[in-house]
């Protein structure tokens, strides 16, 4: 996981190319395909294409590169740390969610970023079709391309629905990724810091 995985798809989809009426009459089609015509006319296709359009999708509509623009300057260099974001996913390969906590953490080189806007960085790269170890390596990514910190860390934990609603006996199985940039990459005190944080809920800076 030390490559920067290459972004597949659009980094930004624009709202015009959206187009809700023809997604939900794919959903018509595709439970039509399943042998059921009644949810095929029931409103479920319309709703689906909105959830997908606003909710699932969304992050496409904004650009990741540019959330974390505002800055100020740091006087400190003290770790900061942002724990148990909340998000949601789309694992690219079924097309079902994954959700879970992102865990944030970058040792600043004179630069701060509002932690509201780390939040916003993690729904706009979550809401996207994804897989796990991508995600949390484009977190990280940008997190050091936009405010050039000494080091930075992203720790993801999330349930996949595509693991528990086709195998049960595997549902609530949490899958822990990492990220490491910078001194974090071999700062391993820095990696116990991060990691006895998350695994005790921490706080919101230290
Ligand atoms: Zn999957």
């Amino acid at each position: 996981m030390t490559d920067r995985a290459p972004e597949k798809g659009h980094l930004i989809v624009p709202v015009e190319a959206v187009d809700r009426d023809a997604m939900a009459s794919s959903i018509a089609e595709f439970l039509t395909a399943a042998g059921l015509p009644d949810a095929a006319r029931s409103g479920a296709p319309q709703k689906t294409a909105e959830a997908w359009a606003e909710v699932l999708l969304a992050g496409y509509r904004e650009d990741p590169t540019t959330i974390l623009g505002q800055s100020w300057p740091d006087q400190t260099g003290e770790l900061v740390t942002m724990l148990s974001v909340p998000f949601v996913s789309v694992c690219e390969h079924h097309l079902l969610p994954f959700y879970g906590e992102a865990h944030l953490a970058y040792l600043p080189d004179g630069q701060l970023t509002g932690l509201s806007r780390l939040a916003a960085l993690v729904d706009c790269l979550a809401r996207r079709l994804q897989v796990q170890e991508r995600l949390t390596e484009q977190l990280v990514d940008v997190v050091m391309d936009s405010l050039q910190p000494k080091g930075a860390a992203c720790v993801l934990e999330a349930v996949h629905d595509c693991v528990g609603a086709r195998t049960l006996q595997h549902r609530g199985s949490r899958v822990q990724t990492v990220a490491y940039r910078g001194e974090f990459r071999d700062n391993s005190g820095l990696q116990d810091r991060l990691l006895r944080l998350v695994m005790g809920g921490g706080v919101a800076s230290q």
